[in-house]
């Protein structure tokens, strides 16, 4: 019997694979084709042909960041032309916006400016949560938690209660990149490390606050390196169960100060989302973010074992800043029709992966 075979034989008898399998789905001799199939099924299996989309914007408060990981195109420091930090005003017209646009939720996530406290941003949830009860609020990194953490001198309990009473909904699952020490090392080395940032999302989950998990590849990152991080997001799942969705999010070097690497191909991105449904077992939802994939290679990977599509995106700055050649903003026509182009039935879903029902579908 092959090796591939065997790993057959262990996902129709619904059983977990091993860091070795999940290394060897890395190497070019297993097929991907074959290998989307098999994650198709697993991900058919778990979600029937729906495959979800959200109304969604985006809101990065401000771009000064004092890590100024390696892997970062959108952080500067203060003082640089580049340099913003917004204010109120624009802060709540964005959720005017965003409301106005039909969204059910801002995603919120930014630099750890050197002279902001944690009242900035904690009032910019309070304001927004004020003023658009309706919104959901996914805001904040574990990596900003963490910053948060140090601001107030109070433990990750303390300051994650504070957000969830000023209306904090859920958390996005940024800031994870690849957890090895020796690549954070050299792609971010001085934000929260991965034992942080894995107990941050414990602590969150453990108050009841949902949250996502991302994996930042095809950088300075082996096979096996991937392959490890999945397994510490599928350990603390089954302890948990908090984890809401996966996100394999692809490396853009343009305007880091690691130029010099390439992009990942279309066939390594595929692959992996393939192997995050297949490994991941325990998570529901893969998302194929297509920002940061690109809208063919997301729309593809509708069919390599992903089931989101993630939202129509209004204001992204985080990936576009590095280079990413994908649109601004998708309408809900246009997702609708890439997702029912794959065969698959376009659902919109909220933050929390319920459905909602429109009477009149005229927003986007
Ligand atoms: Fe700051 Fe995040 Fe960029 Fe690192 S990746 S510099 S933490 S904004």
């Amino acid at each position: 019997m092959s090796a591939l075979d065997a790993i057959c034989d262990k996902i129709d008898a619904r059983q977990r694979l091993s860091a070795a399998d999940g290394a060897y789905l890395f190497s070019p001799e297993v097929d991907l084709h074959e290998l989307g199939r098999l994650a198709d099924g697993v991900c058919r299996r778990k979600n029937g042909n729906a495959a979800c989309y959200n109304l969604n914007a985006h809101l990065n408060p401000t771009n000064v960041c004092i890590y100024r990981c390696p892997l970062c195109a959108y952080s500067c420091d203060e003082g640089d032309p580049r340099s913003y930090a917004m204010t109120d005003e624009e802060i709540m017209r964005r959720g005017q916006e965003a409301e106005a646009a039909g969204c059910t939720e801002l995603h919120i996530v930014g630099g750890a400016h050197p002279r902001k406290g944690f009242d900035w941003y904690l009032g910019m949830i309070r304001s927004l949560h004020t003023a658009f009860p309706r919104l959901h609020l996914k805001a904040w990194s574990a990596v900003e938690i963490d910053h948060f953490a140090h601001l107030t001198h109070q433990p990750v309990r303390e300051v994650l209660e504070m957000l969830m009473e000023a209306g904090l909904g859920s958390m996005p699952g940024g800031g994870a990149e690849i957890f090895d020490p020796q690549v954070r090392a050299q792609v971010c080395p001085r934000k929260a490390d991965a034992q942080t940032w894995l107990n941050i999302h414990r602590t969150a989950h453990q108050h009841g606050l949902r949250t996502n998990a991302s994996m930042l590849f095809g950088h300075v990152e082996s096979a096996e390196q991937r392959i490890d991080h999945l397994l510490q997001l599928r350990r603390l799942q089954d302890e948990t169960g908090g984890f809401q969705a996966f996100i394999p999010l692809a490396f853009h070097p343009e305007h880091t100060a690691l130029p010099h690497l390439r992009r990942p191909s279309p066939l390594l991105a595929l692959r992996t989302v393939a192997i995050s449904r297949l490994m991941l077992d325990n998570f529901d939802h893969i998302k194929a973010y297509w920002i940061s994939l690109g809208v063919g290679v997301a729309q593809t990977a509708l069919a390599y074992g992903a089931d989101d599509l993630d939202g129509t995106v209004r204001y992204e700055r985080i990936h576009h800043d590095a280079g990413a050649t994908s649109p601004e903003a998708l309408s809900v026509d246009q997702l609708r029709a890439l997702i029912a182009e794959t065969g698959r039935e376009p659902v919109e879903r909220d933050s929390l992966y319920g459905r909602v029902g429109r009477g009149m579908r005229d927003q986007g």
